[in-house]
């Protein structure tokens, strides 16, 4: 089947791609649709993959994915969560990866708890009302330093104590198996299967 992907990343798409076996995935540009950028208003990870998708589906009339994802960290109270594109941003510029990098690493000066999750929320979306939903998380701790240069945002500062590697020193398939995107695209795929689209 082929699946719009609500997304401009393309690091995210280049990760579902291969979680998706079997199922082409486009972007909105290939269908046509040029600076997708639905306002993500919601509260929570689950709402803003939800508007995504329902933005894409009313433009494009077929089954879409949508992802909402980011980094919370427990000492700042779940920050940058929802916000974690725009981290740091002022006057509407946002920041580079490395510069967030930076910016959190200060953040976290002397701070000795350093746990943190990386959440995605995963939605398909085949029609108005209907919808399957996957949300999933990959912990770790925030480490540091930067390290490693596979994956793209966050990966860098996100320690896993368990392979002592950062997700960033991961390669692309280790990522997946493991990761809050990983995760979450493997069930989906799974739901897929059993599930007949019409
Ligand atoms: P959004 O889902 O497009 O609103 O943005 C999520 C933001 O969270 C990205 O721009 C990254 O900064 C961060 N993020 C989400 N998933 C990952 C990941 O797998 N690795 C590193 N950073 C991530």
């Amino acid at each position: 089947m082929e699946l719009l992907v609500a997304t401009n990343n393309l690091h995210k798409l280049e990760e579902l791609k291969p979680l998706f076996a079997g199922h082409e995935l486009l972007r909105s540009a290939d269908a046509g649709i040029r600076d997708f950028n639905p306002e993500e208003s919601g509260g929570t990870f689950f709402e803003n993959a939800l508007i995504k998708a329902e933005a894409l589906y009313s433009l494009a009339g077929r089954p879409v994915i949508a992802d909402d994802s980011g980094l919370c960290v427990e000492a700042l109270g779940g920050r940058p969560g929802i916000e974690s594109a725009r981290y740091g941003a002022q006057n509407g510029g946002l920041l580079s990866a490395a510069e967030k990098n930076r910016l959190l690493l200060a953040e976290l000066e002397n701070v000795k708890d350093r746990r943190c999750a990386f959440v995605c929320c995963l939605v398909l979306y085949y029609g108005p009302q209907r919808f399957l939903c996957v949300q999933e998380t990959l912990e770790g701790e925030i480490g540091m330093a930067p390290r490693g240069d596979q994956g793209f945002g966050y990966d860098p500062i996100v320690y896993l104590p368990e392979r002592a590697k950062t997700v960033a020193e991961l390669s692309q398939e280790e990522k997946n198996r493991i990761s809050h995107r990983g995760k979450a695209a493997q069930k989906m795929a799974a739901m897929l299967g059993l599930v007949a689209i019409q």
